[in-house]
């Protein structure tokens, strides 16, 4: 078989692989095509544009069969999404080593990678998607939660009740947005041009209603801000035209941002192009396309800057739209920040982020087990509390149950001990496969994102997530990857990831120890480097060593 099909990874104990390491893998990348999963499975497309998680049908068919019959002391090598080779190396090491849309520097923008795609020769592998621990829209919803937990404690008295967020784009990532406000407790706007995008949130519980039209949407925007009521509402259209039009209607917006997939310019939509034909005219002149996006980007930019002249909390949400923008000449592009430096980078001093497992067995009760678990382990930590509580209420599950939630230095190796020892001692059904997103700590560089607006001015500087995937491969990971592009498209950043399987045996248990230790402390010794206060703190309280400040 070599064309599109529904793949759905196997659940329960049975092994269709040599060993556990190799059966996680096997499931991992199965699961990130499960139709629940994927936005676009028939294309391969995971998430967040064109993010894939194998190159072609036969190199998918190719993984598969070689995790079958890989071997304990054997790694596969996987160039953009396709197995390129097996090589004999030992138990401490991983079973599949991936590096997706790498291109050497100067070549390294979207034409010249079009140009190699199309002849077959690399894919997108976005972050997670190339990765294979992709877990569905919940794998961002606690980021997003948490950055609007800042937005409201930043300038609304800690809470969204009473306000209006503003935002574009309900795909994989986007599509966390809607919740996380109405986890705290606001109302949002959604605009997306894909009336599928929409129905899928709404069926996935993350979107309340659909709005018939603009001012339909306002009204029950109003009416529910009015009451201090959560509500999140779907809207059909395009934000490039629907922004504009808001911000000189003086809709009353309180926060603005955006997920469309600005970062690849052949998935964002122009003005002026049907949504139907978005995909033809894309592949029928993707030069033609790309600059028509850009100047659609320029003017949906435009507005949200309008929007913070007008007062409103702005920021941009990691898709480089601001970039995309500036090369469409609009000069005011970088007027607001990102969310990075606006947000998170005190939690990525701590070694936080986003930290996840997913149930191997495919019983949600493992998952329901694991967060009881957890918050035993941590009963001091409220924020931990009350996201565990609120995501066990109200996150559906895509594919294989999956958890995230963010945990920093000195939490991630004991969670992962514990969940080791539950797979051991019978607790749980089956194994996990632990891992996160590659937008961690210490694992990127973004100058757009993770990496935007360093204290010592070290936003391109990329040796740190080559270190990171070597110190994982080092560690004892059960796969490791370095990626190209991600969340902010070619050119703009270098990330890694790391996926270590709980398989309840006592060589897991030493691996795990070690990989969520180091893997975290990449964030700790990043940011000391860096000259944050907060890293060299934790420096200190959790023993992590930095040479340059011994002696
Ligand atoms: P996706 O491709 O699944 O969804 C993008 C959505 O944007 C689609 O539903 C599409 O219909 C819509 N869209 C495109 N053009 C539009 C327009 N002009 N007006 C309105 N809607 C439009 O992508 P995703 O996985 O949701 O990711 C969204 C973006 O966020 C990407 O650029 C991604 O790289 C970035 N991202 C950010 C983070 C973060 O932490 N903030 C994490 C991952 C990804």
């Amino acid at each position: 078989m070599s064309g599109p099909r529904p793949v759905r990874a196997a659940r329960g104990t049975e092994l269709s692989a040599l060993g556990w390491q190799q059966e996680a893998a096997l499931r991992m990348l199965q699961n990130n095509l499960d139709p629940e999963v994927a936005e676009h499975p028939d294309k391969l497309v995971v998430y967040g544009g064109t993010g894939k998680a194998a190159r072609d049908w036969r190199s998918f068919d190719a993984m598969v069969r070689t995790l079958r019959t890989l071997k304990q002391d054997e790694t596969m090598l996987v160039q953009s999404g396709r197995p390129v080779g097996v090589m004999q190396t030992h138990e401490w090491a991983p079973r599949v080593l991936l590096a997706n849309s790498n291109l050497v520097g100067d070549w390294a923008n979207w034409e010249e990678f079009r140009r190699l795609e199309h002849l077959g020769l690399t894919m997108y592998g976005q972050m997670t998607a190339g990765s294979w621990i992709y877990i569905g829209t919940q794998g961002i919803l606690q980021g997003t939660y948490e950055t609007f937990a800042a937005v409201a404690a930043k300038k609304f008295n800690g809470t969204l009740a009473g306000t209006i967020t503003l935002t574009a784009g309900l795909g994989g990532m986007g599509g966390a947005q809607p919740l996380a406000v109405t986890m705290n407790d606001g109302v949002a706007i959604c605009v997306d041009v894909d009336p599928r995008a929409i129905e899928r949130r709404i069926e996935h519980r993350y979107l309340d209603v659909r709005a018939d039209n603009l001012a339909h949407a306002l009204q029950l925007a109003t009416e529910a801000r009015d009451a201090r009521r959560p509500l999140s509402i779907g809207l059909l259209g395009n934000a490039a035209e629907l922004l504009p039009q808001m911000l000189a209607e003086g809709a009353p917006i309180d926060i603005v941002t955006d997920q469309t997939s600005a970062h690849d310019p052949l998935a964002y939509l122009p003005v002026g192009v049907a949504f139907e034909d978005m995909a033809d005219a894309a592949a029928k002149d993707p030069a033609g396309f790309t600059t028509r996006a850009r100047e659609s980007m320029a003017k949906h930019v435009e507005a949200m800057v309008g929007f913070m002249d007008a007062g409103a909390e702005v920021f941009d949400y990691g898709n480089s739209i601001r970039g995309e923008a500036q090369l469409a000449g609009y000069e005011r592009a970088f007027a607001f920040p990102g969310f990075v430096p606006a947000y998170i980078r005190p939690l990525f001093c701590e070694g936080k982020g986003p930290f996840r497992w997913a149930a191997l067995s495919g019983e949600a009760s493992d998952i329901h087990k694991t967060d009881k678990a957890l918050l035993e382990l941590f009963p001091e930590n409220e924020s931990l509390h009350r996201w565990i509580k609120m995501a066990g209420e109200r996150v559906h599950f895509q594919g294989l149950p999956a958890r995230i939630c963010w945990l920093g230095q000195g939490e991630r190796d004991k969670a992962g001990d514990m969940f080791n020892d539950m797979v051991g001692n019978g607790t749980l059904a089956a194994p996990l496969a632990i891992g996160r997103d590659h937008l961690d700590c210490g694992s990127v560089a973004s100058p757009y994102r993770e990496t935007e607006a360093m204290l010592d001015g070290s936003d391109a500087i990329a040796d740190w997530p080559l270190l990171n995937a070597m110190v994982n491969v080092a560690s004892g990971a059960s796969w490791v990857s370095i990626h190209h592009g991600g969340g902010v498209g070619m050119g703009r950043s270098i990330h890694a990831g790391q996926v270590s399987v709980a398989d309840g045996t006592e060589l897991a248990g030493e691996k795990i120890r070690r990989v969520l230790t180091n893997d975290p402390g990449m964030g700790v010794i990043r940011h000391v480097d860096a000259g944050y206060d907060i890293a060299e703190r934790v420096a200190d309280e959790k023993g992590v060593r930095v040479p340059m400040r011994e002696g």
